[in-house]
């Protein structure tokens, strides 16, 4: 049993790992300001033996009394709706954050984990992408706030390890979906879901040809667990790398909710990469971990979580 501080403690990701390590025994210490996480998510392991939340913005300064074994670091927006509404947090939270939350590694002599991205890849010229591609990011576009403070997040986590010895690892989630997802975090299977299940058209960005590979949240937390518990230091892909296009997505979400609302094409945002897969070879190898659960399977399930929370 090992006493794990989870920063994003109640966001989308944050609170399905919460739930994992406290069900394997772990101790949990859930961080969160909730700016884009909610308690909602939380509520069922208030009073759960092991589990406890603070209010805390770890762009500031981190307070945790008593010993810590491993920080998580999944404090971050994380969705392009989020990059134009809160570009500063999310800067302060992948620089400033990350440089606190290894502070308190180095204070507690803890493993420390960050949760990266595949956005340190930009709009990728290489396909599928490997750890060992440097990628192709817009530092000044949109999208740079997230992208460039997950890469900062990177080498400032790189650099702890080498200057201070703390042992660190680095996941690089791909597209991650699945319960407990906000319904409005404007990202393409929340979105997708939300307008099938009321009725309205499913809004394309551009001509729908773009491609991500979609993963369940129970394989990337499984992934996220296995990288933890190793002792792999670099940077390791986490996602699924079956690819699909917008268009196809669109289909499989109209099939599973018989949505009659059709489609609807809207402008592709900026900087909106035009295609993405993990190469997984190194979490094959290094974690012995691969994903399990098909997109169709994923997005039933996710329908349900959303029904029931939309109570439609
Ligand atoms: N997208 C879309 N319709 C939406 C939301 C997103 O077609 O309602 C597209 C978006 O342009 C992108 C893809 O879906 O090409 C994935 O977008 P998301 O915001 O989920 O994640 P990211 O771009 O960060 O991979």
């Amino acid at each position: 049993m090992e006493r794990i501080v989870v920063t994003g403690g109640a966001g989308f990701l944050g609170s399905n790992l919460c739930r994992y390590l406290l069900e394997r025994g772990d101790e949990v210490v859930a961080l969160d300001n909730l700016v884009t996480g909610s308690e909602e998510n939380i509520a069922e392991l208030f009073g759960q033996p092991g589990f406890s939340f603070t209010n805390q913005d770890v762009s500031n300064h981190i307070w945790v009394p008593g010993p810590v074994d491993a920080i998580m670091h999944l404090a971050s927006p994380a969705s392009p709706v989020d990059f134009e509404k809160i570009p500063i947090q999310i800067m302060k939270v992948g620089g400033m954050g990350t440089h606190n939350c290894l502070g308190l590694a180095r204070a507690k002599g803890a493993k420390f984990h960050l949760n990266s991205t595949s956005e340190v890849y930009g709009d990728p010229l290489v396909h599928p992408q490997p750890e060992t591609y440097w990628g192709n990011v817009n530092p000044i576009g949109p999208r740079g706030v997230y992208d460039e403070a997950k890469r900062f997040a990177e080498a400032m986590t790189l650099a702890y390890h080498r200057k201070h010895q703390i042992d660190v690892r680095i996941v690089r989630t791909f597209n991650t979906y699945g319960p407990l997802m906000r319904p409005d975090d404007g990202r393409v299977v929340s979105n997708f879901i939300t307008q099938a299940l009321r009725g309205e058209a499913l809004t394309i960005y551009g001509d729908g040809t773009q491609t991500r590979s979609f993963c369940y949240v129970t394989d990337q937390i499984e992934g996220q667990l296995a990288l933890l518990d190793s002792s792999y230091v670099g940077p390791v892909n986490i996602g699924n790398d079956v690819e699909f296009t917008m268009l196809e997505l669109a289909e499989n979400v109209v099939d599973i909710t018989n949505s009659s609302g059709g489609i609807v094409h809207l402008p592709l945002p900026e900087d909106d990469p035009t295609q993405r897969k993990p190469d997984l070879t190194v979490a094959n190898r290094e974690l012995g971990w691969h994903p399990k659960v098909p997109l169709r399977e994923g997005l039933e399930k996710t329908t349900e979580y959303f029904a029931s929370k939309l109570g439609i």
